[in-house]
């Protein structure tokens, strides 16, 4: 189904028959987003990011055209698949993807409904469009500093550390062979490979603060050499970002000792994996973070949390992670970095307005559930145009 966002919206029947008439009057074409909702708490934070996209169009000439479909269990009900083809069709004609979280309660992994639905689906969609870099931001707010582990002092200089690992490439893909007592794994990365992960990371850290430490093991491994030699030979094509190289033992100490130092850390898919997990218990709740798939063609935004099934329907799940999710697509996939950084100030707002949903509130604090949490960040982003 093709919904259009924003109150004032022409139907999508209309829409389609005036179609250039009403881009002319936008500016631009509607950017399409196929809108994956999921299971568990996903289709409860998804309602409040799609109220926020709709508060964008209302103050900015950001158009959207959403279409919902199906994927996880929730597809499993109606199709006997977790990823239909009605889904993956949508998501190829999408200018970007927008995903809640699929998965059911861990104690029915095993019943046909569960069994595989985060591979089916979320390996399904990563080979479908060749996901091949992965984005995981890890910002600590002032405010909700006694969540992190940290210490405040340490927090004080500012944590805002993006993670750019590579997701189809080394160890994890290379070959597995077990022989008695001997094991092996092979890491394997070709220049191309490599040259992918890292244009992504020298283009976010543009966006950024242009500042990026390319994370490796140069003194030991030579697929680390191959990626220092790399980096060296773009760096020249990028002026205007500071490129570093650090080792990732060095860089595990430094993003507790010293996160301030990092904006953009780039690497490779084992090192990603372990330093965007060690970087995820900064901001104190998974309930805060955004992450990003990026993709040939089409890339895909979700909470980096699950299906959180303890939670799910009773209306208190922290809807920021999918809110920050929206505004990652809007800065990467749509290029509007002002709408992005809107959403991300409404949410720094209500946070300093003492706004609190369960997963971030202290002992004793008063709680918000999902849609106070969405419609105050809604009436901060409007209320900052007035
Ligand atoms: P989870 O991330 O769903 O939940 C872990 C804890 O964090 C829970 O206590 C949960 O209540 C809390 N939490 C997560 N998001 C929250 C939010 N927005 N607001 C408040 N609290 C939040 O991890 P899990 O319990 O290990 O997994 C549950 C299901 O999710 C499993 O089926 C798993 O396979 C699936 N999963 C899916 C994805 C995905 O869709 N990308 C990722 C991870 C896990």
């Amino acid at each position: 189904m093709l919904a259009r966002l924003g109150s004032g919206a022409a139907s999508p029947a209309l829409f389609s028959r005036l179609g250039g008439g009403l881009r002319a009057l936008s500016g631009a074409a509607p950017k399409r987003i196929a809108v994956l909702p999921g299971d568990g708490i996903g289709p409860e934070v998804m309602a409040e990011a799609l109220k926020v996209l709709t508060a964008v169009e209302k103050i900015s000439p950001a158009r959207f055209a959403t279409e919902t479909h199906l994927i996880g269990g929730a597809a499993w009900d109606a199709h006997g698949v977790h990823f239909p083809d009605a889904t993956r069709a949508a998501c190829g004609k999408a200018d970007a993807i927008l995903f809640g979280s699929i998965g059911g309660p861990t104690a029915e992994s095993d019943k046909p409904k569960w069994a595989n639905a985060e591979r089916n689906a979320l390996l399904g969609l990563r080979k479908a469009f060749t996901l091949a870099v992965n984005l995981r931001p890890a910002t600590v707010y002032p405010m909700l500093a006694s969540l992190s582990p940290l210490r405040p002092d340490i927090i004080a200089q500012g944590v805002d550390i993006l993670v750019v690992r590579e997701l189809v490439g080394g160890i994890y893909f290379g070959a597995h062979t077990t022989d008695g007592d001997r094991a092996t794994d092979v890491m394997e990365y070709s220049a191309a490979q490599i040259r992918t992960a890292l244009k992504f990371g020298f283009e976010v850290a543009q966006k950024r603060r242009k500042h990026l430490t390319v994370v490796d093991k140069a003194n030991v491994l030579d697929c680390s050499r191959l990626w220092r030699r790399v980096a060296t030979e773009m760096a020249p094509s990028y002026p205007d970002v500071v490129m570093d190289f650090m080792l990732v033992d060095n860089a595990a100490m430094q993003i507790i000792k010293a996160p301030a130092f990092f904006d953009v850390l780039c690497t490779e898919n084992m090192f990603g994996d372990i330093l965007s997990d060690a970087a995820s218990v900064l901001p104190g709740s998974l309930g805060l973070m955004p992450s990003a798939s990026l993709g040939e063609t089409v890339h895909l935004f979700e909470p980096s949390g699950g299906s959180a099934p303890d939670i799910a329907g009773k209306g208190i799940a922290n809807p920021i992670a999918q809110i920050l999710s929206a505004a990652l697509m809007l800065r990467y996939s749509f290029n509007m970095e002002a709408e992005a950084r809107l959403v991300e100030d409404a949410v720094s707002a209500v946070l300093a307005d003492g706004l609190r949903t369960g997963d971030i509130a202290l002992k004793g604090q008063p709680t918000v559930g999902t849609a106070q949490m969405g419609d105050a960040i809604v009436a901060k982003m409007l209320a900052s145009k007035k």
